[in-house]
């Protein structure tokens, strides 16, 4: 993490995360009658046990907790939520979050549909089944539960002496929103941006629009216009003082990846899976076969969408061409 000087009342506190990121970094409002958490971790006893500890620092107890507003329904940030309900704190989500949720738990063969990448997309057996196995994981440290509050997009967000406006950031997920203290001029950003990586973006499959990328673009733009000399406190890895930055290279990073599928691209037919060996190269684990074959769809998404190529939908296996 960059040397940033947070206020004594705002405490970032670091989980440890089964799997591929290593550590989610939750956040500690502090008021003199509310302790807030944005974000919560994963539901798991390690994550438990390092809460305590950390709040221990402070002479708080779990119990202390009286909210937590979750940034988007991913595991890593809503895991604990029902363990906080249960012992009394308020959980706030956005409108969208409490549906994604529902719909999370509703579909449980989605982690199956995940594996092969929500469709037709020709990925290998061994690859279905090891990134299959890899969202089911995720999903047994993940709980059901019924929202004590919902905010949308707008709101201000009542969080001790805190105040936060909720700004909607769809693309790694639809439901995700990022919190704006203005006060400090501090935005809690999720997993909308971070430091040392792109996010992944979600696909039409589980969105309301066709171009997922484009629509992330756009949030990203939006941030960078509405966030000029804010610092971004992410999920993962460190702080972002120069969003404006951030953003910029990010946008570069999907238009660059954009332009490689494009050149791989002819008029022979190819599925997704293909087309993300020849033009993000072959990755060694299945989670880093699994995101390179998604950002290639997010890719080709926005590339069908803009008619750029053409997508044929009619066989078995979906197929992309020039
Ligand atoms: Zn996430």
């Amino acid at each position: 993490m960059t040397k940033l000087i947070l206020p004594k009342s705002i405490i970032p506190l670091k989980l440890p995360m089964q799997g591929f990121w290593g550590s989610v970094t939750v956040y500690l409002l502090r008021s003199e009658k509310e302790n807030v958490l944005i974000d919560c971790g994963m539901g798991d006893e390690s994550s438990i046990e390092s809460l305590k500890n950390q709040l221990a620092l402070y002479n708080l107890k779990l119990a202390d907790i009286t909210k937590v507003i979750a940034t988007h329904y991913h595991v890593d940030h809503m895991g604990l939520c029902s363990y906080f309900q249960n012992l009394g704190a308020k959980i706030a989500v956005s409108d969208k979050t409490a549906v994604d949720l529902k719909s999370y738990f509703k579909y449980s063969d989605r982690d199956d549909m995940r594996a092969v990448l929500y469709g037709r997309h020709d990925v290998p057996e061994d690859f279905k089944e090891s990134v299959g196995s890899i969202f089911r994981f995720f999903r047994n440290y993940h709980t059901d539960l019924i929202p004590d509050e919902i905010f949308t997009e707008g709101d201000i967000i009542e969080a001790g002496d805190f105040k936060l406006y909720a700004l909607s950031a769809p693309g790694h997920t639809e439901d995700h929103h990022i919190f704006y203290l203005k006060d400090e001029n501090l935005i809690f950003t999720g997993d909308h941006i971070l430091d040392f990586s792109t996010p992944h973006v979600c696909f039409s499959y589980e969105s309301s629009v066709d171009d997922v990328l484009s629509q992330y673009i756009d949030s990203l733009k939006r941030l960078s216009v509405f966030a000029k000399g804010a610092t971004a406190l992410p999920a993962h890895g460190g702080y972002i003082e120069n969003i404006v930055e951030r953003v910029d290279e990010m946008i570069l990073f999907y238009d660059k990846k954009i332009q490689s599928v494009l050149e791989v691209l002819d008029s022979t037919p190819s599925s997704c899976f293909e087309i993300s060996q020849k033009a993000l190269g072959k990755k060694r684990s299945p989670m880093a076969q699994w995101l390179a074959a998604s950002l290639t769809l997010s890719c080709l998404e926005h590339l069908t969408s803009t008619d750029k190529i053409k997508c044929d939908t009619t066989g078995d296996v979906i197929k992309y061409s020039k």
